[in-house]
């Protein structure tokens, strides 16, 4: 899952970007409004945490600009605490949901899980199918509720795109805007091999490759 982070606050930004990485999030930080909503425009995420008071231009003109362009990214607002208009003015412009500033990491982190979930139509609490459940948190498999399995950085990251698109076809360009950073550049046939790996620990026939069109997750009927 590829993340946007826009907030001016520049060593909460970092200290916020040390957890998102380790929860599994490539990370793309902006520091004002401007910067942040040219790559919400120009870049695939899949969530962006939007912070309202922002110099050159507003989080709440960031999203009104983004929603008007039909950008419809899930956006979390981090807002004041207490300042209700704030949040009432921040659902009006278009966001998911909100988060009263100071937090802590946790909160943000099952609300961003939440929201990927509920807007990728698995209201559940685990991310599961065909036998294959991903424990979020210790970023592990579970197959078949017998043994659990141990994932790489980067593996935790394919599958958890891969189980939120079930049945669909992921081509690797997709694959690899979602799971690096910009700061990343690398090379599609790495995709290929990390996704080798993840069928030798899944099972063979999880991830089909569709020939010059990508992959498909999911029991072939
Ligand atoms: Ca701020």
């Amino acid at each position: 899952m590829r993340l946007l982070l826009i907030e001016d606050d520049v060593s909460l930004c970092k200290s916020l970007t040390v957890d998102l990485e380790r929860a599994g999030f490539a990370v793309d930080m902006a520091n004002d409004g401007e910067q942040g909503e040219y790559l919400g425009m120009t870049e695939c995420y899949d969530i962006v945490i939007l912070d309202l008071g922002l110099p050159k231009l507003p989080g709440l003109d960031v999203l009104k600009q983004w929603r008007r362009a039909n950008n419809n990214v899930p956006v979390i607002v981090l807002t004041a605490r207490d300042a209700w208009h704030e949040k009432v003015d921040g659902f009006k412009a278009g966001a998911d949901d909100y988060l009263g500033k100071p937090f802590h990491i946790q909160e943000l982190l099952a609300r961003i899980q939440a929201l990927i979930k509920r807007l990728s139509g698995q209201n559940r609490q685990k991310l599961s199918t065909c036998g294959v459940e991903l424990n979020e948190d210790q970023q592990t498999l579970m197959l078949d509720n017998l043994h659990s399995v141990e994932l790489t950085d980067v593996e935790f990251r394919l599958l958890r795109y891969f189980m939120l698109h079930q049945g669909k076809v992921i081509s690797k360009t997709e694959l690899t805007e979602h799971i690096y950073s910009c700061d990343h550049d690398p090379d599609s046939n790495v995709i290929e091999v990390y996704i080798n790996r993840l069928r030798r620990k899944l099972s063979k026939d999880m991830i089909t490759t569709r020939r010059g069109q990508g992959y498909v997750f999911g029991k072939p009927s």
